[in-house]
């Protein structure tokens, strides 16, 4: 075949192959159109799950009929004009192909009323010829935009087949609006589906109001377990809903990030939150959450693929740091409060002074040297989660103070079977499951005292025989570039040939782990993000198995002494709300639970 120029209506049709998948890429771009278009409020009529009808009406700026014609050509666009424009886009739209691609594998209306103007224009551009009509004709409507987008793939065969059930369609569909309501609370959202409304969602101003909004598409479960975040550093601003590690879920499938307002799926910012939960969930299970994240556009390079799922950050890494902070610090804050705040409490008898602490954890890292199973116990009683109290007992305090000076967990009155602690604070019953409370308890202070060492690295132990590992000559170049942190690590590397190593010093903590495989993970870290919290994670790995091992054990009775003690240790440990294992720690029974469980009114 000769080289010839495609025609305009093909080169659509080729376009519409990598935006237009099915009816819900056709709802994502008219919403889009929509929201840049500075719409308050939206509606979307579906028919067939979108396959006979998809159309949506705003009531945004318009388009002047002058430019009707225009919108639908491609490589048109209103929001680009230059390369510099393209490296700040703040709109989620600037391809200009959306209605052109559109409308190549479709019966496509466009009708407009631009804003301040009192006629509106429409314009028919059909799939078979694409050729949008000559002069746009009067129409009715209101000011604003309605796009309607008929038989979808009518003229294309082989991607109509491709279409599945129009349940199936419907449900991708859906998805989409729902993501698109979550990303715009002060719009507000209509959607029916064959006549019948489905999603009828008011604007949301308060944070109240967009609680119910979250709730109404994640569902009230999540929001019943959310945890508000709102975080800023530099012009880094990140706000949300993060569940507690106790509603976390078996697929990633309640986890939507927006990114100045664009759905985003990516790498960097997954992990981000995936390390923040890192201690508190069971391998295997996934946090839920609902996340906004604004930030300087020009640092974000959203042109990485068609449909713009993906994004570019010009240096990921702050963007890692900050997220995984903010939402580690939140999970972080789940310390027993009910009600009220534990620092407002001063039971000083009770209480660990800040010395006690620092004492508990320096005789700690004497210990972590040489540390295995039966070790972890002994760790346990240095940490003096079971420490006698001076003096008196904790009945006579019990006696001796008011309500408002009761710590927020109480004072114990019961070991029960051995498992859990029964105990009184002001609001009724608390009942604690001893061994994961202690786990937790021991394991912050494992780590704590981990943190304390890395001023000097952590704790080397020399190999006896040195460990030889071949590897690719970029990982062996790795390992010299970041020399100085595998080192704080406990690493001691060699280069032994252009593609070879040789580990002559390991971190004393890791010294029953697979070395080898271990460094090869790091490794493929660094290499990946440039850098790596492989190890970190291992590290953290072994101290939580130490602490399991250090924890009491069911069925060992505690005195009411240990048990306050181990009360109190709870409320100043950080995360003390979940054991290790994202299983929660204690729980309260109020007053008026235990009425509402008898039956009885007040
Ligand atoms: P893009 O969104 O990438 O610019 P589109 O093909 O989706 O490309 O739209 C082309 C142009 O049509 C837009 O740049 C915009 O000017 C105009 N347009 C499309 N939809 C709307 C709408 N709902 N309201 C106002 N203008 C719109
Ligand atoms: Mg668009």
């Amino acid at each position: 075949m000769p080289i010839t120029q495609l025609p305009s209506q093909l080169v659509n049709q080729i376009a519409a192959g990598e935006v237009v998948e099915r009816p819900a890429s056709v709802l994502k771009e008219l919403l889009e159109n929509s929201l840049d278009a500075g719409a308050t409020r939206v509606e979307v009529d579906v028919e067939q799950g979108g396959i006979k009808l998809c159309r949506v009406r705003d009531n945004g700026v318009g388009i002047p009929s002058a430019e009707l014609s225009l919108a639908l050509s491609r490589h048109a666009t209103s929001k680009i004009a230059s390369l510099d424009d393209l490296e700040r886009v703040a709109s989620l739209g600037f391809r200009g192909e959306a209605l052109p691609s559109i409308a190549s594998v479709s019966r496509l209306t466009l009708i407009s009323r631009e804003r301040g103007n009192d006629a509106a224009w429409s314009m028919n551009s059909v799939g078979n010829d694409n050729k949008p009509d000559e002069q746009p004709v009067p129409a009715a409507g209101q000011e604003g935009t309605s796009v309607e987008v008929r038989d979808l793939f009518y003229n294309t065969p082989a991607r109509r087949r491709f279409l599945r059930t129009e349940r199936t369609e419907y449900s991708h569909l859906d998805r989409v609006a729902r993501q698109i309501a979550l990303s715009r609370f002060s719009v507000a959202f209509r959607l029916n589906h064959n006549g019948k409304a489905v999603l009828n969602l008011a604007a949301a101003a308060t944070q109240e109001h967009q609680e119910q909004r979250i709730a109404a598409i994640c569902g009230k479960e999540f929001m019943q377990h959310a945890l508000y975040i709102e975080h800023g550093a530099g012009d880094m601003q990140l706000r949300g809903w993060i569940a507690r590690p106790t509603f976390s879920r078996s697929q990633p499938d309640l986890q939507h990030f927006f990114l100045n307002g664009r759905a985003v799926r990516d790498r960097v910012i997954v992990s981000a939150v995936r390390q923040a939960y890192r201690d508190v969930l069971f391998s295997g299970r996934h946090p839920a959450y609902v996340l906004y994240l604004e930030m300087d556009p020009a640092l974000v390079d959203v042109n990485a693929h068609p449909t713009k799922h993906e994004v570019r950050f010009r240096d990921s890494r702050p963007v890692y740091d900050f997220i995984r902070r903010s939402v580690e610090s939140a999970v972080a804050g789940t310390h027993p409060k009910p009600g009220q705040d534990a620092s407002q409490f001063t039971v000083p008898a009770l209480l660990n002074t800040p010395g006690e602490l620092a004492a508990e954890q320096s005789s700690l890292r004497f210990s972590l040297g040489a540390t295995t199973a039966p070790a972890g116990q002994r760790i346990a009683d240095q940490l003096g989660v079971y420490s006698q109290l001076p003096g008196q007992t904790a009945q006579e305090l019990a006696a001796d103070v008011s309500d408002a000076e009761i710590p927020p967990l109480g004072f114990a009155i019961a070991h029960l079977q051995g498992i859990y602690i029964l105990a009184r604070n002001s609001e009724g019953l608390v009942i604690v499951d001893a061994h994961a409370a202690h786990e937790r308890v021991t394991y912050e202070a494992l780590k704590n005292s981990y943190s304390a060492d890395s001023a000097e690295g952590m704790q080397r132990q020399p190999l006896l025989i040195p460990l030889r590992m071949v590897l690719s000559s970029v990982e062996v170049d790795l390992t010299e570039t970041h020399a100085a942190e595998l080192l704080q690590l406990g690493f001691v590397l060699d280069r032994s040939g252009p593609d070879s190593l040789t580990v002559r010093e390991i971190p004393v903590l890791l010294r029953d782990a697979d070395i080898e495989v271990l460094l090869r993970d790091v490794l493929s870290d660094i290499q990946a993000t440039g850098d790596s919290d492989r190890l970190e994670s291992a590290v953290m790995d072994l101290l939580a198995t130490m602490a399991c091992h250090g924890s009491v054990r069911a069925n060992r009775v505690l005195t009411l002494d240990e048990m306050n003690a181990l009360l109190r240790q709870m409320e100043q440990t950080q995360r003390a709300d979940q054991c290790n294992h994202g299983r929660p720690t204690w729980t309260q029974l109020s007053m008026q639970d235990l009425d509402r469980l008898f039956q009885r009114g007040r």
